[in-house]
């Protein structure tokens, strides 16, 4: 077993504290990824504070992962010693159903192990990123483009994969119109991937003050939500709209915004169940779906993407002692736009 130190919390709320918990010796298909950064989602904060009732202590949340190859099972073909590596949200699936067989892993059907406050194959809880070092299967491990700083690169496993997904499989491109509605840790990556898919970006946001931080990462348009007007002004002009907010939004104003035969893309769990009018689907044939991460496959072809047009998340660098108070501030709406943690900063000796 490899002793690393960890943070963990023990219960919703309780602050994160100093631990050490064991990761598995390396089997032949195992690699040891040294962790560099690891990024602060909201699913993070849902888990940690148990939002979602689900939760067992003491957990150790974490699963926007960016570090280095430390050591390969005999058996690794796909890494060596010294390469820049990812884990997302997911370190295992049954890889025999309908939808692993597919590499849509995200929506395995028997038994998917996340990275975190999941039970592995091997019985053993699983406990994510906010730890120095981390063993997976070589099949659920991404490597980096070098071009890609880790700091910037570790949210993408999460906020880049959930917003490159619904942006391919909707066919986001030259001549669509996208909007991303909520400009945050997902809606900032997803725009620089939509305008580098080719596609008229447009932000709709609550606020006016990231309007600057909009236009420099490529939206064509950065539209207010609550300024008078605007929902009127772009009344069926888009083809595609991706909700990134995590709480209920009023889904009959935003699927007016859709043209023709437009899809509307939910990505978070609201608290309440979504509430619409028929009507909104029927005028303009319009469509909602929702979409969950992505497979390991689309995640090499995202992050490689990524690597080739200069996109990453853009990060504020806390320390380890600083999570409780970045939970706080995230929670806030208060982070531009990701924060991550400095893993180096993790022991407490
Ligand atoms: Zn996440
Ligand atoms: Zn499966």
């Amino acid at each position: 077993m490899i002793a690393v130190h960890a943070r963990c919390t023990c219960g919703p709320r309780e602050p994160f504290q100093a631990t050490t918990i064991t990761r598995r010796d390396l089997g032949p298909h195992d690699v040891l990824i040294d962790i560099a950064y690891a990024g602060i989602c909201h699913s993070d904060v849902e888990h940690a504070w148990s939002l979602r009732g689900k939760s067992v202590y003491p957990l150790v949340p974490g699963h926007e992962i960016a570090g280095i190859v430390s050591a390969v099972g005999s058996h690794v073909t796909t890494f060596a010693v010294g390469d820049p590596a990812g884990v997302g949200n997911m370190v295992d699936s049954c890889r025999e159903c309908a939808s692993c067989r597919a590499g849509l892993e995200q929506y395995c059907t028997g038994g998917r192990v996340l990275t975190y406050n999941s039970i592995g194959r091997d019985g053993e809880r699983t406990q994510g990123g906010y730890s120095e070092k981390i063993v997976v299967d070589e099949a659920f491990a991404v490597r980096i483009p070098e071009s890609i700083p880790l700091q910037n690169a570790a949210s993408l496993f999460c906020a880049g994969i959930t917003m490159y997904s619904p942006l391919r499989h909707w066919n986001a491109g030259p001549g669509k119109r996208v909007a991303i509605v909520g400009f945050g840790g997902l809606g900032h990556v997803g725009v620089q991937i939509s305008k580098a898919l080719g596609a008229h970006t447009t932000v709709l946001d609550l606020s006016p003050a990231k309007r600057e931080d909009g236009l420099r990462l490529g939206a064509d348009e950065y539209r207010v939500s609550t300024d008078t007007g605007t929902f009127a002004d772009l009344a069926g002009s888009f083809d595609l709209i991706i909700s990134t907010v995590p709480a209920n939004v009023d889904l009959d104003a935003h699927l007016g915004l859709l043209a023709r035969d437009g899809t509307l893309v939910v990505l978070s769990i609201p608290k309440d169940p979504l509430g619409l009018s028929a009507v909104s689907l029927l005028n303009n044939r319009r469509s909602i779906g929702g979409t969950r991460s992505g497979g390991l496959a689309e995640t090499r072809e995202m992050i490689e993407f990524c690597g080739e047009h200069g996109i990453g998340a853009q990060v504020e660098v806390v320390h380890a002692d600083r999570i409780d108070e970045a939970y706080e501030r995230l929670m806030a709406g208060d982070v531009r736009f990701r924060f991550v943690i400095d893993i180096s900063t993790m022991a407490k000796d």
